[in-house]
């Protein structure tokens, strides 16, 4: 079963302790979209400049990600820049040039609109909500956000969260969103709203998702050289979705399995720059973390 991703697809310049990378491939749409493409067809909406190199193009469609939805507009791809310091948990924005995105509007291709799994990814709340209304009766929405939308969008922000399933937000951003510093509690905020599940991404630390009656909590894949955490979210999310589209089980037990394949794909992602380390993972170098992070949480 397809998944259809909608989000930013961008020209990225990173720096962290380990180095650093100028104008690469990034962008929510593109570390979801990749990810979720270990697990099946990917159908991906958002927009790009006439600046954004095909060699991108070319990687995106040897995954078998669909780009009818994706616009070409005359302007500069949406620019992304930021760093990290010993934290990696915390990136620092240095600068969001929104180009093409600003005058953007999500068109969803007729081929698109039956498809049953959704990802909002990290994009302007109010495009989230059109592509909602373009849609037909999905079966599973999860929807993504950060402090730039909060800040900046702050009301279109819960109207799209209360309009979803899932909710993915990192510590920061639930604490941020919630006014709590309590993460429990932030999440139960969210679900109050409406979706039926929240999961709080805290980096290192691992992941909660908390339901109205439960909560799992996931730790890291524990690694020893963190390249670039740019797209761990994303990735999460994109292993997360796919898989449960892979699947179509939507049980709190397969939930969890999906939590932890969207860990393993992130912890992949962290090790190098970019799409770097996603671009050579092998489904058998896939297989085996997985297999190693379920030994690792066995007691
Ligand atoms: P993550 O590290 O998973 O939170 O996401 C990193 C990606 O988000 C980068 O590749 C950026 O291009 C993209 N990004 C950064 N800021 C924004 C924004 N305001 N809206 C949409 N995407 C963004």
């Amino acid at each position: 079963m397809s998944v259809l991703i909608v989000g930013s697809v961008a020209l990225d310049s990173v720096k962290t302790p380990l180095g650093e990378a100028n104008n690469v491939l990034g962008g929510s749409a593109v570390y979801a979209s990749y990810a979720a493409s270990f697990y099946g067809p990917v159908k991906l909406v958002g927009v790009i400049g006439e600046d954004f190199p095909q060699e991108h193009i070319e990687l995106l469609k040897s995954r078998s990600i669909d780009l009818e939805g994706l616009q070409v507009r005359k302007g500069k791809t949406f620019y992304w820049s930021g760093y990290y310091e010993l934290d990696m948990n915390q990136a620092h924005s240095l600068c969001t040039e929104l180009n093409v995105f600003s005058c953007f509007h999500p068109h969803i291709p007729k081929s698109y609109r039956k498809t049953k799994y959704i990802f909002l990814a990290n994009i302007d709340p109010e495009l989230q909500m059109e592509v909602l209304t373009q849609v037909e009766k999905p079966d599973l929405v999860v929807a993504d956000t950060m402090n730039y939308w909060i800040m900046n969008k702050h009301d279109a922000v819960w109207k799209i969260l209360k309009a979803v399933d899932i909710v993915l937000l990192n510590d920061a951003e639930a604490r941020q969103l919630c006014g709590t510093a309590n993460l429990v509690k932030a999440a139960k905020k969210v679900i109050a709203t409406g979706p039926k599940v929240v999961i709080i991404k805290k980096g290192e630390h691992g992941s909660l998702m908390i339901t109205d009656s439960t909560t799992f909590a996931a730790p890291a894949y524990p690694l020893e050289t963190i390249y670039d955490p740019t797209g761990a979210g994303d990735t999460f999310a994109g292993g997360f979705i796919g898989y449960l589209a892979a699947t179509k089980d939507l049980s709190e037990k397969n939930l969890r399995k999906a939590v932890i394949i969207g860990s393993t794909l992130a912890s992949f992602n962290v090790e190098d720059f970019s799409l770097g380390r996603l671009i050579r993972l092998t489904q058998s170098e896939l297989t085996e973390r997985y297999k190693a992070f379920r030994k690792l949480v066995r007691f």
